[in-house]
């Protein structure tokens, strides 16, 4: 289906769960009673984040392909795994998968603490390529001075809208490629 199928998705799922989830292991290996001092926890947000995603992917596979098999036991062939039960669904429909599978890429980019995946957007407004993540609002905000809102505050992105606005750029180029 094109230059829309990437699995930077599932790479990054793929990271947060052998990176980010596993705690340091500073034991020395001897087996012996228990340690007084408990491990460090899962990085509790990590884990949540990612069975947040896992179970978004799942409901949403189920609702276009309710037939659909077991998916599988590792979380990040989750994506493939909801492309593969959902060849037959037209455009519009595939068109909404991407923009899923690619909003969580970049929800996974955020949990990593990369912010940079943010600059990589223009404006939905505007056009620039001046969009910042702001952590504290959950939200992506356009620098441009003169980008504002009718309170004349700066303008601000949720993921799911430069999800929409990138994939269906990727949609519209892949359609004027094959016409
Ligand atoms: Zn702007």
């Amino acid at each position: 289906m094109g230059t829309t199928e990437d699995d930077t998705a599932a790479e990054r799922l793929r990271t947060l769960a052998t990176h980010y989830i596993e705690p340091a292991r500073t034991g020395t290996g001897i087996r012996g009673p228990r340690p007084t001092e408990a491990r460090p926890p899962l990085n509790v947000n990590i884990v949540s984040h990612m069975a947040a995603s896992v179970a978004e992917v799942i409901d949403r596979a189920r609702a276009d392909a309710p037939h659909a098999g077991h998916a599988p036991a590792v979380p990040d062939g989750i994506y493939q795994w909801w492309r593969d039960n959902t060849q037959h669904l037209d455009a519009e429909k595939r068109q909404a998968r991407e923009t899923v599978i690619y909003r969580q890429g970049l929800e996974h980019a955020l949990a990593m603490g990369d912010h940079k995946v943010i600059r990589r957007h223009p404006c939905p407004a505007c056009g620039c390529f001046g969009l910042f993540w702001r952590s504290t609002v959950g939200r992506a905000a356009c620098s441009n001075l003169d980008c504002t809102d009718p309170l004349g505050l700066s303008r601000t992105w949720n993921l799911a809208r430069l999800a929409h606005e990138h994939i269906a750029r990727e949609f519209a180029r892949t359609k004027r490629a094959t016409i």
